[in-house]
């Protein structure tokens, strides 16, 4: 007979037994609502961003998103994040807010910083956010005008941290790392330093999704020239509930396509015209959520990323410790979950190339 498992005694060994039982059995325990695809900044390398909405196309209601929220509660979700484009630039983003900390759950917010005004504040203050994570994308206003396409982005966003700090409101920093942006990251760092805060820093950028434009193949920084300052390189930005330690995980989870996703079964993406995905950088599953319902558009996800499978290629590619690819960096690539993304090919050679010189110049030191 199988031994039962040990009752777990931390908070962590409980998180990584309700994670396990998610996964196994599909519960869906964090959402992402992309409310929004606009944003008041340009930023060159932003995957989602666009102009203007596509014709005959209008943004989801706060009853559409409550409800939404009401169904995937029932079957399990307990924490919700909201993004954008700029999650504040929706018109009824804080009656969302409250319905959903009215429904108990844990709320991360996504945002620029730049719209942080009194109100906003207040809210926060009156309702904490469990995650209110600010994008920093330089350290002066020349690097935000390159960068994010505004004049004055830096001086409102350090703004805003400022009034945040005051208020009480807790938040993170993340710095997204590119080519126009890399020489501030020291002093972005200084910044997060000096207010106490938390800093995520990421360069793992993507193709735009979903019919929106950037630069990002331009402007992305491979990682073999960042071996120093890598932060979140190697783990996605989707952002979950519960990540456990692979030191502490089953064989079985570590195996397939979606060995190193901590979303697989247990989250879900909304886009802001309604489509399910397993993740913001997917954008094959398209199930029409508000349509057909949370439970049908859930059971269909479940199937449909069941059916994904690592290309034969991958499987006995000997880069494959190098390489990043998850079925959804693929899907951003190659519009396709088991596409080959042929620039993480590259890069997983050179990052190979340079840890073999780097190793090879430590051993001609020691000897
Ligand atoms: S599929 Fe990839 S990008 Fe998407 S959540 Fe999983 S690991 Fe992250
Ligand atoms: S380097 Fe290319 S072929 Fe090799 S595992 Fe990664 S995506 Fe597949």
């Amino acid at each position: 007979m199988e031994e039962p498992a040990a009752a777990p005694t931390t908070w962590s060994e409980f998180q990584t037994a309700s994670w396990l039982r998610a996964r196994r059995e599909g519960i869906p325990l964090s959402g992402t609502f992309e409310l929004t695809p606009l944003c008041n900044f340009r930023c060159r390398m932003c995957y989602v961003r666009v102009d203007a909405l596509p014709e005959g196309t209008r943004l989801r209601t706060v009853e559409e998103w409550l409800d939404l929220a009401r169904q995937a509660a029932e079957r399990g979700m307990y924490s919700v994040t909201l993004t954008g484009g700029e999650p504040l630039t929706h018109p009824e983003f804080a009656k969302i807010y409250r319905g959903l900390n009215e429904m108990g759950l844990l709320i991360s917010v996504l945002s620029n910083g730049s719209l942080i005004n009194d109100d906003v504040v207040a809210l926060f203050q009156e309702l904490p956010p469990t995650n209110l994570r600010i994008t920093l994308y330089g350290a002066s206003d020349k690097t935000y005008e390159r960068l994010c396409g505004v004049r004055d982005g830096f001086d409102r966003v350090i703004a805003s941290l400022r009034t945040l700090a005051n208020a009480r409101v807790p938040f993170s920093l993340a710095f997204t790392r590119t080519r126009l942006n890399e020489k501030d990251e020291d002093a972005v760092r200084r910044i997060a330093q000096t207010l106490g805060v938390p800093l995520g820093v990421t360069s793992d950028l993507v193709p735009a999704v979903r019919g929106a434009a950037s630069d990002a193949q331009e402007l992305r920084i491979p990682r073999s020239e960042r071996l120093d300052g890598i932060d979140l390189d190697d783990a996605c930005d989707t952002p979950v509930q519960a990540v456990p330690s692979p030191a502490s995980l089953p064989p079985e989870v570590l195996e397939g396509p979606f060995s190193n996703c901590s979303a697989y079964r247990t989250a879900f993406f909304v886009s802001w015209d309604g489509l399910m995905e397993g993740c913001s950088l997917m954008s094959s599953m398209r199930l029409k959520t508000f349509e057909v319902g949370f439970d049908a558009a859930w059971e269909g996800l479940l199937s449909k990323l069941g059916n994904i499978r690592t290309p034969e290629r991958c499987l006995s590619c000997d880069l494959a410790p190098y390489c990043t690819a998850c079925p959804g960096r693929r899907d951003a690539e190659t519009g396709d979950p088991e596409g080959i993304p042929e620039t993480r090919c590259r890069e997983a050679r050179a990052l190979r190339e340079r840890l073999s010189e780097l190793e090879a110049a430590a051993n001609v030191e020691v000897n």
